[in-house]
């Protein structure tokens, strides 16, 4: 029986011949016919090495259109894709794999010498399949819509990675969701440089873009003036990156050159955005927005239009269609405007479980509601704004402190180049505010004339008591400023 859900079954059958995946290092490109025809030689490969229903189907490699293959794969047999993210030590994935006990893993030849090394029980290079030979399968798993499809660990920015299970109902709600409030279409183009093992590099834009139609490229490693000489290659017309790409792409020659005439619109997320990234696409006339968002909820959960966006800096806008959000005070209670609380979220969009952590599950999944542990509030208007995670927020002397306000005002700064607060013990305030800090070019300016900038705008528990200065700012894998690492440095006041 052919599982009602399986949109790519449909999509090549709509548009046969439209490109749908295009690989920029091997210039390589497949219609939906042929994405459709690898998804089933994938299969005939999983059920070689006895891969049924629920297993977990792991794959250890660099963005490649294995990352599709064996999604879909997955999905017409009801198996459970869990991308490994290949930047962590072997320590770390062989944590991962003793965890989500994968029944076979897929290995991208790069990874190939360090195989050996993975505890596991089967490994196979991925691009052995034949994938000209059209493999008809009768499938005869019963899929429900609430089974597992994929296992995605999350960052690990505050803590070890969870394995975040989301169900088909939860990435089809998502892309839903995502292709309704973003307006995506047939014709739309992307190049992805998010890592697909990351919900960013596969939920956020690439799968709601292949169930509309559009093309992804997979693109090479990130650098910014190459990027924008792929945008124009592809005639493309969105992309998603994190702001610390867009920090790097707005500083080059080529950016500051080109119109973009194909670009519909360019979209961060994944961290909060610097307000200089705003000012670069206001000056050239370009629409861009900021999204919110976590593996466990999509991750896609507001719709801002660029207009409102540059109205309305920092906001991520407006709670998507098939989305429901509340802001709660400690207390329980809900926020009135422009008063923070925590970020709940509940939809069909949201993830199923952690897995192998019921009680993390229990902490975090209350009466269906997602407890973010993120903090925002919500304008006048209804405009969502993400003021930071609860488990930063600082308290000084008894003084709530959110680092974002700082961290936004201090970017802003015409020396400094990137900038993170965090809350550093101290035995008088319990906490102080600690300002980590790059600078542009040779510049270095003296604590006193950054106490003098922070009091133009902050209030005065708020401004800094310790500037540290960094030659760079650690990230983690998916390039968002590390505070983990930076707290680690155990600086003290
Ligand atoms: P871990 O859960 O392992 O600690 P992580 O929180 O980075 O890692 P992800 O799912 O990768 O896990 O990221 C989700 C988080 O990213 C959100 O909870 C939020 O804190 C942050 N985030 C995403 N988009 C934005 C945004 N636009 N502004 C501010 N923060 C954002």
């Amino acid at each position: 029986m052919r599982w009602e859900l399986d949109w790519l079954e449909n999509r090549a059958r709509l548009s046969p011949n439209k490109i749908a995946v295009i690989d920029e290092l091997t210039n390589k490109a497949w219609t939906f016919e042929q994405l459709n025809k690898r998804a089933y030689s994938t299969v005939s490969w999983l059920y070689t090495r006895g891969v049924k229903k629920g297993d977990r189907v792991a794959l250890l490699s660099p963005n490649h259109i294995s990352y599709f293959d064996l999604l879909f794969a997955c999905g017409k047999i009801g198996a459970i894709f869990v991308p490994l993210n290949w930047r962590l030590s072997m320590h770390e994935i062989n944590e991962i794999l003793a965890d989500c006990t994968p029944k076979v893993i897929g290995i991208h030849p790069e990874f190939e010498a360090i195989s050996q090394q993975l505890n596991t029980v089967s490994t196979f290079l991925i691009g052995d399949a034949n994938y000209e030979v059209q493999v008809s399968y009768s499938i005869s798993e019963e899929i429900s819509e609430t089974d597992p499809l994929a296992m995605i660990y999350t960052g690990g920015t505050t803590g070890k990675p969870k394995g975040v299970v989301l169900s088909h109902q939860s990435i089809l709600w998502n892309a839903i969701n995502t292709i309704l409030s973003w307006g995506l279409a047939e014709d739309d183009v992307t190049v992805n440089y998010m890592p697909m093992f990351h919900t960013g590099g596969l939920n956020a834009l690439s799968i709601p873009l292949l169930m509309m139609g559009g093309t992804v490229v997979i693109g090479e490693p990130f650098l910014g003036e190459k990027a924008v000489e792929t945008l124009h290659r592809f005639n493309c017309t969105t992309i998603l990156l994190v702001p610390t790409m867009y920090h790097s792409l707005v500083q080059t020659d080529e950016f500051q050159k080109s119109d973009f005439p194909c670009m519909k619109i360019f979209l961060s997320g994944a961290a909060p955005c610097p307000m200089q990234i705003y000012e670069a696409f206001q000056k050239k006339g370009l629409a861009f927005k900021e999204g919110y968002g976590l593996t466990e909820a999509g991750p896609n959960n507001f719709y801002i239009s660029p207009e409102d966006a540059q109205m309305n800096r920092g906001s991520v806008g407006k709670p998507m269609l098939f989305n429901t959000i509340k802001l709660v005070k400690t207390d329980g209670s809900e926020t009135e405007p422009n008063e923070v609380g925590e970020l709940l979220i509940k939809g069909k969009h949201s993830f199923s479980f952690y897995w192998n952590h019921e009680q993390e599950t229990k902490e975090t999944v209350k009466d269906g509601w997602i407890h973010t542990g993120d903090l925002a509030k919500r304008d006048e208007q209804g405009f969502y704004y993400i003021v930071g995670r609860k488990k930063e927020m600082i308290i000084t002397g008894g003084e709530n402190v959110y680092p974002l306000e700082i961290e936004q005002w201090l970017a802003a700064h015409p020396a400094i180049d990137e900038v993170a607060v965090l809350g550093l013990p101290d035995e008088k305030w319990g906490e102080v505010v600690a300002a980590f800090i790059t600078f542009k070019h040779t510049y270095s300016i003296q604590d006193e004339e950054l106490i003098t900038y922070c009091e133009s705008k902050l209030g005065r528990y708020k401004i800094p008591k310790l500037f540290i200065r960094l030659e760079e700012l650690p990230k983690t894998h998916v390039g968002k400023i590390d505070k983990k690492k930076l707290k680690e440095m155990n600086i003290h006041s």
